[in-house]
Formats: C-alpha cells, sequence, structure tokens
C-alpha cells in the first residue's frame, strides 16, 4: 500500500513481512491506528472551478485541494481537474502531532489514490505522519461496492491484534473487526453541500444524525457561548492513549495474562460505560423482530455501552429512551418514576461518540424547571430477573392481532403458516400494540428516520 506501487509478493513472503511489521510495532511499543479521512478527519466538498477569493478561504480556514483525475469519456482516458474545498476537524493538527511517538497512523479512504494522496499532503505535509501508508478505493482490484467494504486483513493480514480503527462509519467494518473500531460522530462543515466519496453512514441515520447535537452546537455558536464544539478528536486520543497504556502495561506480575488484543481492550472500555444502568425503549424497537437485540441498533448499541434492557419499565431502569412524549411508558415513567431519566436516543449514540457516559441533562427530553431535581437512579449490575428479559405477552398477542387484521385485510391467506416463522413475517405498515397505544396514532418526524416501532 506504499505509493500505488505494486509489488506481488508470495504469501509467505507477505506474511513474513507482516510479522517484522509486528515486531517493529512492538519494539517501538507503538499500535496502528487506520484513520478514515471523510467526516472522520475532514469534510470534503466538490466545487466546479477554482475559489476567486482566496482570502475568504483563509479567514475561515477552508482549505483548496485540485487533482488531475483520469477518466474515461468515449472510450479514450482523458485527464480532468477536480477541484475541492477541505476542512480540518478541529484539532486535527493536534491529535497526529501529539500521538505520533505512541501510534503508527495509516489512512483508509473510500476516496481514490489520487485523492487520498492530495488529502494527505495537506494534513501530513512532510510525509513524516503516514509515511506513504494509504489504502484508497483505487488499491482494491475489482472494488465494486466503491471502496465502502474495509478490511484490516489489506494492511495486517493475519494479525490485526494491534490496531484500532477511527472511522463515522461502522457498516464499512463487517464482522469482528469492527470490535476495534472507534466509532466517530460524523464532521459537517459545508452543511448541505455535495458529499465526495462516502455520505455518513447508517447508523447514523438511525440517531438522526445527532439533529439535536448539531442544533445546540449551532445555537451555542451563533450566541458565542462557544468558538466549536468539536471535541471529538480530542477524546478519541484520550481514549487510544488510554488503550495504549492497557496494551503495553506490564504483565511480569501476572503471568498467566495471554496476548494482548486491541479488540478485548476497547471491549472492556466500553462496558464500563453503562455499567448499572437498565434501559428500557419506549416508540422505537421494531414490533416484528423477534429478537431485537439481534436486529435493534439501539438495542445492540446499550448492551455493547454494559447497559441492561428490559422490555418492560421496572424499578430497575434507570432510562427510559424514546423519541416521544405521549407513549404509556414515558406517561407512566413521567409522572411516576422521578428517579428514571427520560431521555431521546441520541444520548446513546453520543455515549458511543464520546465513549464516555454522556450527560442526561443534555438529552431530556422532559427538561422541567430551573432547581426542579434531577433524576437519580441508582446503579444496579445484578442481572435482571428474566421475565424483565421477555417480550410481554400482551405485546405478542397484539402483534398477532394486528397480523391476522392486515391478512383478513388483504382477503386472507394461510394465517398459520405465516405466523410460525416469526422472522419471516410481512411488516404490515404502522400498528398499535396496545403496549404504546397512546404514540400509534402520533406519528413524529423521529418515527420516519428510526422506522415503524412499537415496543
Ligand atoms: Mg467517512
Amino acid at each position: 500500500m506504499t505509493g500505488g506501487a505494486q509489488l506481488v509478493l508470495s504469501e509467505g513472503e507477505a506474511l513474513k513481512q507482516q510479522e517484522l511489521k509486528v515486531s517493529n510495532l512492538r519494539s517501538s511499543r507503538k499500535l496502528a491506528v487506520v484513520l478514515d479521512l471523510d467526516h472522520t478527519l475532514i469534510h470534503t466538498t466538490g466545487i466546479d472551478s477554482p475559489p476567486q477569493n482566496t482570502e475568504d478561504l483563509e479567514k475561515h480556514v477552508v482549505h483548496y485541494v485540485t487533482i488531475d483525475e483520469r477518466v474515461k469519456i468515449q472510450d479514450k482516458q482523458v485527464f480532468v481537474k477536480k477541484h475541492f474545498l477541505v476542512k480540518k476537524r478541529p484539532f486535527l493538527d493536534q491529535f497526529l502531532n501529539d500521538n505520533a511517538e505512541l501510534f503508527q497512523f495509516s489512512i483508509y479512504t473510500a476516496g481514490t489514490r489520487l485523492y487520498a494522496e492530495a488529502i494527505a499532503k495537506l494534513i501530513d505535509p512532510t510525509g513524516k505522519l503516514f509515511g506513504g501508508r494509504i489504502v484508497s478505493r483505487s488499491d482494491v482490484a475489482n472494488d465494486t461496492k466503491m471502496g465502502l467494504e474495509k478490511s484490516l486483513h489489506r494492511i495486517f493480514l493475519g494479525d490485526a491484534s494491534m490496531a484500532l480503527i477511527v472511522d463515522d462509519r461502522e457498516d464499512v467494518w463487517q464482522g469482528e473487526q469492527g470490535e476495534q473500531l472507534i466509532l466517530v460522530r460524523p464532521f459537517s462543515h459545508f452543511k448541505g453541500a455535495v458529499e465526495v466519496n462516502n455520505a455518513a453512514g447508517p447508523g447514523v441515520e438511525m440517531s438522526g444524525g445527532g439533529e439535536r447535537l448539531i442544533a445546540l452546537v449551532e445555537e451555542q455558536l451563533q450566541q458565542g457561548a462557544i468558538t466549536d464544539m468539536d471535541d471529538q478528536l480530542l477524546r478519541v486520543a484520550q481514549v487510544l492513549r488510554d488503550l495504549h497504556g492497557s496494551f503495553y502495561a506490564d504483565t511480569s506480575t501476572s503471568p498467566l495474562a495471554g496476548p494482548r488484543h486491541t479488540a478485548s481492550l476497547l471491549k472492556g472500555r466500553k462496558d464500563a460505560i453503562l455499567r448499572g444502568c437498565v434501559v428500557t425503549f419506549s416508540g422505537l424497537i421494531p414490533v416484528n423482530e423477534p429478537d431485537p437485540a439481534e436486529k435493534c441498533l439501539l438495542w445492540r448499541l446499550a448492551l455493547s455501552l454494559g447497559a441492561q434492557v428490559s422490555y418492560e419499565l421496572s424499578d430497575r431502569t434507570t432510562h427510559l429512551v424514546t423519541s416521544q412524549s405521549t407513549t404509556r411508558k414515558v406517561e407512566g415513567c413521567h409522572s411516576n418514576m422521578p428517579n428514571t431519566w427520560i431521555v431521546h436516543p441520541d444520548w446513546l449514540m453520543y455515549c458511543r461518540w464520546a465513549l464516555t457516559k454522556a450527560p442526561e441533562k443534555t438529552f431530556m427530553m422532559f427538561p422541567g424547571q430551573e432547581g426542579e431535581p434531577l433524576p437519580e437512579p441508582t446503579l444496579d449490575t445484578s442481572p435482571l430477573e428474566p421475565k424483565l428479559l421477555e417480550i410481554p405477552a400482551a405485546v405478542q398477542r397484539a402483534n398477532e392481532q394486528a397480523l391476522r387484521d392486515a391478512y383478513e385485510a388483504n382477503g386472507g391467506a394461510d394465517l398459520d403458516d405465516d405466523l410460525r416463522p416469526l422472522a419471516k413475517r410481512p411488516r404490515v405498515g404502522p400498528q398499535t400494540t396496545g403496549d404504546d397505544s397512546g404514540g400509534g396514532s402520533d406519528k413524529s418526524d423521529d418515527e420516519d428516520v428510526y422506522g415503524d416501532f412499537d415496543i
């Protein structure tokens, strides 16, 4: 992956090179960090021609980058000049320069090689940080996914135990390598501009794009309360440094400790974020899914941060996560459970991005009056009673009834066969289950973002 040159090695030679790479990292006490570009380190937008007013660019610290991209027009290869405006994420220079002693950085982008090299030159003019370590869409033979399926194997072959990934998309890192991902909030500077290479990923769409956060940032920026609230790279740097410390911590007193892996260290860190919390959802979980933990991003997210999840409210619930204000659970919780936080789902996303427990106060659905006491739930790591982990019978019955109604409305079908394999049930449009009936007819914009949900 150096300089785009093709060097063909036998499998044995490649593995030897890889072993050398790992032992070099170990002897220099570094970890490898694979960095995405767009929306992670920078935001880029394409423009038609060079900018006229460079003073304006300087004032806003925006950079102009141009590349000569080779394209095929009517069977002929021609060079076309492409123009980009690039904004670096706040603290990018600090992030790279202050941590280069502990980490070996690589770039892995869905952009072309020319684009990647032009950006590398902008953020690392001397080449000392990346040293030519770039994987781009152009480097993947017969890439039909436009660089949107990324693989650590392309860099590390067999042993990626010393690698961590920083990216704003988790869907591009499929399989176990996803456990080495530090997910970041997508960085967006040119609002409403044409995207290059990749838009924000599905995980972000599911979160509602963090609109509440972005609105908060913009509001505060307008009020002059802050100059820039994006401290994502500082937070990532702190997590990386902590993981580096754990990876290279002295193991001499613990002879049973096996070889370390960044995935298990990162998992340990994530598990602690919501330890002791019990999350209940309202109006957010797809009603036709037999196993929400498997299928629903928010459910998986809560579990991956160390929380327990219960279907129903109980005296163990510390957080009710919802984007609505009128469901049965929300109304019950709001009136009777003063020590349970009622928070927007962006709270969970922010915990994931910040890799720390985000302040619930920012995400409260009912902020209350100034001076009103805030919830203080008791954190408890003991396992939930099994009945809190099961889909309530009333919800199941209501789901089945909704399906019957839908089939009858369609002129009837082989109902028994279709009810048996729950996972194959078709979605039948907005339903009311009797559980959150208060929210059933009150569809908000959020519901379009999150899909049709009833539990
Ligand atoms: Mg990206």
